[in-house]
């Protein structure tokens, strides 16, 4: 019922400006972006970016916003796809000063704000860290005391998105490297099951939600790995990036 109560706001097409990027992975980048009479998001929420060609030719995707809710402005971080459409524009060719077309905020379900507390468990696959770095973030923002979990799996570290900050972070944060480890590597070195999950804190217990978001086959097993942990369809929320992955 809370969530039905939250204010509804109408999403239009709006053209924001890229004002900076930082390049998160060899393929990753983050694009800021400053929108004007952009009405802020809720954490876990999206938008959707539309490109057109001097044709007229246009194509669509969605993409977490990874930033804290600010109004006017965004973040994205954008993981270049081999051979995609959307993607390599975003991540190569798009730089300060240049347009971007997006409407939102999109995406009801997936979303979290401190008053709904916790204990916040959060399991990433891959690029999927996105939407759950925008709750870690305003986590840390409104300085809420919210008992959380991070369990982020990536092929290898290289790849992990926002490594210092999580560092950083006033959380349980455990990272799994599925392909390639560094010499000495002491985290995880394997796909996510249910003892991995439990030995990251993910066990469920009075008030726990769950948040899932990466590749289909990632939120699939991730899913199903933490029915054995006591969870239940009501506390695991999920979203589901794209059509294949290996993490
Ligand atoms: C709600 C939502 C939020 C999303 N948020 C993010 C985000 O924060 N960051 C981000 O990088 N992406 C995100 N995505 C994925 C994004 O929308 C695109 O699917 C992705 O960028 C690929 O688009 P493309 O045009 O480059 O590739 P396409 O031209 O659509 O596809 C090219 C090839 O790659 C495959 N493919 C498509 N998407 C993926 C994928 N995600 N992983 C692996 N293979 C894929 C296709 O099957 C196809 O074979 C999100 C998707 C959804 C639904």
């Amino acid at each position: 019922l809370e969530r039905l109560t939250r204010p509804r706001i109408p999403v239009v097409w709006r053209v924001g400006t890229v004002v900076g990027t930082v390049q998160e992975t060899p393929r990753a980048k983050t694009l800021q972006v400053e929108v004007p009479g952009w009405p802020g998001h809720v954490a876990g929420q999206s938008v959707d970016i539309r490109l057109t060609a001097d044709d007229g030719y246009q194509a669509q995707r969605s993409y977490s916003i990874g930033s804290a809710p600010a109004p006017g402005r965004l973040e994205l971080t954008v993981e270049e796809i081999e051979d995609g459409e959307v993607s390599p524009y975003l991540v190569e060719e798009l730089g300060p000063g240049d347009p971007l077309e997006l409407r939102g905020p999109i995406g009801g379900q997936f979303t979290w704000m401190p008053e709904d507390g916790g204990p916040l468990l959060l399991v990433a696959g891959g690029s999927g860290l996105v939407p759950l770095m925008s709750m870690l973030r305003h986590r840390a923002a409104e300085r809420a005391d919210v008992e959380t979990h991070v369990l982020v799996s990536v092929r290898r570290l290289e790849e992990l998105f926002y490594r210092e900050e999580l560092a950083g972070l006033d959380a349980d944060v455990h990272i799994t490297l599925t392909r390639e480890r560094p010499d000495g590597w002491t985290g995880f070195d394997r796909r996510v099951d249910s003892e991995l999950l439990r030995a990251a804190g993910m066990t469920h217990r009075d008030g726990a939600v769950v948040f899932i978001c990466g590749s289909n086959p990632f939120v699939e097993a991730a899913a199903a790995a933490l029915v054995p942990l006591g969870h239940t369809l009501q506390d695991i929320r999920t979203e589901r990036f794209g059509p294949s992955g290996g993490v």
